[in-house]
């Protein structure tokens, strides 16, 4: 079989963390096959358009690096890949529907549906079309809509997923549901049908949310006489109480993305619900696409952990190159004036703690302002100052200044031994003096990333104004 996903989204918002899950497995189910992965856009319900949505969607999906092979932008052999584009070929098959006596023109009128619904409702029975218009023969034409005549001889409808297994449904739950509105645009049921089939879509792999109209679907291609899509439809996403919200935050992809590295956010994605080891959590993209199995996903819910992000950022930032990372950091976080050279050092200092790329610390950018006191534990302040003064007189005479932190942790224990210095009474104040903070990077680090000139200015303000 010749493997074809798709992700069809409907332009009503924004990419967040549940459709970019679908979008990545359709993706890597695609790719682990040499298969093809093409783009939809699902309009057809112009009451919920947003506008822009589109663009930005296929925006937010290249800046994690999923590509596609068809859709709206690149066109392909089975386009237009936009649905309003399609309205003749619904229009086409739900009238081969009606030849076929499968279908029928339907008039009731809204305020008869409310009613019907209204009474089932009171009876607490299931909203379910009465089949009103199902023998009628004379044939409503205007502002008429074309429902699908599920067939009284039918008892059961059996379903297959390959994430569930095989469904059985009681044909009598069903309605004879709308294909086409009275507006001559085809409902989500027709319209995706007709396109999965005529794109040639060998796996349909979408939210859970879709299982419930899945034997509508199922009949659909039956009474065309298709071949069925193989179906995967994901488990839902858990936030903290149920359901992932707005109560958990803000959950689209652009917020992520504003701390967060693409490819963190992927190999997060990735493993909500699935994971080839149990064990590894990093998997590389070309990993991802090696193991992948739709068939692996779990058919129970998968509860997000904005904190294992966190962690799995702080782990993708540890690997990446110091200057990259400065990049990714610099059009996040406000770096004043920081000259490239500081913020590249800064960047080193911090990246085996940093998480959130917009929580890069401040105070490197900032004037300095001595929050912790200098004095260490029970020593004094007067003891601090006078091991900053020899210090200072120490560090001043040097020829070379230390190129790296470990350098200027050995040249400065050296002296101390040398001296007979304690390391609290003497590396307290030093640290204080350099950076302010009761935590901050260790002084030999910050004699680093300051140089000479900046050291010395620092510890002399210490000295002179230091509490
Ligand atoms: N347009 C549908 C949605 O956005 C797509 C569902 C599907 O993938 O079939 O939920």
């Amino acid at each position: 079989m010749h493997i074809r996903t798709r992700f069809a989204p409907s332009p009503t918002g924004e990419l967040h963390l549940g459709s970019l899950r679908t979008t990545l497995y359709a993706y890597l189910h695609a790719r682990h096959h040499g298969g093809v992965f093409y783009l939809r856009i699902e309009d057809t319900d112009q009451s919920r358009l947003v506008s822009g949505s589109a663009e930005r969607l296929m925006k937010q999906l290249q800046s994690v690096g999923i590509t596609w092979d068809e859709g709206p932008d690149i066109g392909g052999p089975y386009g237009p890949y936009v649905q309003s584009e399609r309205l003749a070929m619904y229009r086409q098959a739900a009238g081969q529907l009606i030849a076929e006596e499968k279908a029928y023109r339907c008039d009731c009128s809204p305020e008869r549906l409310t009613q019907l619904r209204e009474d089932l409702s009171a009876r607490k029975l299931p909203p379910k079309y009465d089949g009103h218009c199902r023998a009628r023969t004379d044939v409503p034409e205007e502002g008429s809509v074309i429902r699908f005549r599920i067939s009284e001889n039918l008892s059961k409808v059996t379903v297959s997923d390959c994430i569930h297994g095989d469904i059985i449904i009681d044909a009598a739950t069903l309605d004879d549901f709308v294909l086409l509105k009275s507006d001559g645009f085809p409902t989500y049921h027709l319209a995706h049908v007709v396109d999965d089939h005529a794109m040639m879509t060998s796996h349909v792999i979408r939210a859970d949310e879709w299982l419930p109209s899945l034997p509508k679907h199922a009949l659909l291609f039956r009474a065309f006489g298709w071949e069925e899509p193989v179906y995967a439809h994901l488990p839902l996403l858990l936030g903290a109480k149920g359901k992932l919200s707005k109560r958990d935050g803000d959950t689209n992809v652009s917020q992520f993305l504003q701390w967060c590295l693409p490819d963190a956010l992927v190999n997060f994605v990735a493993l909500l619900g699935w994971n080839p080891s149990g064990e590894q959590e990093i998997y590389s993209r070309e990993e991802l696409i090696a193991a992948f199995d739709v068939t692996k996903v779990h058919s129970s819910p998968a509860k997000v952990n904005f904190e294992k992000l966190e962690w799995l950022n702080g782990e993708y930032i540890r690997r990446m190159d110091p200057d990259t990372l400065a990049t990714q950091i610099r059009t996040r976080v406000d770096t004043g004036n920081a000259e490239n050279e500081f913020f590249r050092r800064a960047v080193v200092l911090e990246q085996p703690r940093l998480r959130r790329l917009d929580a890069f610390p401040q105070w490197y950018f900032q004037p300095y302002m001595q929050e912790a006191p200098l004095a260490w534990k029970k020593s004094t302040l007067t003891v601090a100052k006078e091991r900053l003064v020899e210090l200072r007189a120490f560090l001043q005479q040097l020829a070379t200044w230390p190129e790296n932190p470990a350098d200027a942790e050995r040249v400065v224990k050296a002296w101390m031994a040398d001296r007979g210095l304690e390391t609290g009474e003497t590396l307290w104040p030093f640290r204080v003096a350099l950076s302010g903070k009761q935590t901050s990077p260790g002084p030999f680090e910050l004699a680093w990333l300051f140089g000479k000139e900046e050291t010395l200015r620092r510890l002399s303000y210490a000295i002179e104004r230091g509490v």
